[in-house]
């Protein structure tokens, strides 16, 4: 499809699909957790590993970084999803990727310092959704265990990709807060412009054999819209302080 034909689409899509973002503003007495979703080298790191990330996360990467810092230097609770497979348990449709143990699975070096915070959770998971990747052999789940330690009352999600692990994770979450597995956590809020996803136009991915048209603006759109969908907030902007 020519370019002015997507661009065409995609103006028709979000005219079908409205998606009305809010300004949010977390007050300084209630507990707020940040949610990083795999903001590691293996999706968003230009010319790092299999799937090729591009330049195109680099907005994404700058204000996830700008709220993690935020979170620790109030010392709110904060949990980042590292993406990490073992070599031999393949996640279809995708390429081999995120291999644990590799510099693929790791924070992208604008956040590798979280890793030294003592308000950071970091949690490895093998799978898309980091819901379901908290839970341990035992049936605790750390995700859980951490909204339920903190009390934390509403969470704001970042990071890739906008229609899978973001998505999947606040599908489950949604779920489980509906179910009341999650008090005292209330809002889920994702941050559209610390969220980003990847791009396969679709002339490239019917020349490679096994990869799925992925239209990136397109695809971050409807993962978005399908977030509101389950009961998520959606917030174009962000920040702290008591209501005007
Ligand atoms: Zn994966």
């Amino acid at each position: 499809m020519p370019v002015q034909m997507v661009s065409q689409t995609i103006e028709l899509l979000k005219e079908e699909l409205p998606l009305d973002q809010e300004f949010v503003l977390f007050p300084e007495d209630v507990v707020t957790g940040l949610v990083l979703v795999d903001v590691i080298n293996g999706f968003c790191t230009v010319g790092a590993g299999n799937l090729n990330p591009t330049g195109k996360f680099r907005g994404m990467i700058n204000e996830s970084a700008r709220l993690a810092r935020l979170f620790c230097d109030k010392k709110l609770p904060v949990m980042a999803f590292l993406d990490s497979h073992q070599p031999d348990k393949p996640e279809d449709p995708y390429p081999p990727h995120c291999i644990a143990g590799t510099p693929e699975s790791n924070l992208v070096p604008a956040l590798r310092w979280i890793e030294n915070e003592t308000n950071v959770t970091i949690r490895r998971k093998d799978c898309y959704d980091g819901y379901l990747g908290s839970m341990e052999a035992d049936g605790s789940n750390v995700f859980v265990d951490w909204v339920k330690n903190n009390q934390i009352k509403a969470i704001l999600v970042v990071g890739v990709c906008t229609d899978i692990c973001v998505l999947d994770f606040v599908c489950s979450t949604l779920s489980a807060r509906n179910r009341g597995f999650l008090a005292p956590l209330k809002d889920v809020i994702v941050y559209s412009r610390a969220c980003a996803t990847f791009d396969v136009p679709l002339q490239i991915a019917r020349n490679t054999k096994g990869v799925l048209p992925h239209p990136q603006e397109f695809m971050h759109h409807v993962g978005l819209y399908m977030a509101k969908e389950r009961g998520a907030r959606i917030a174009n902007e962000v920040s702290f302080g008591a209501p005007k």
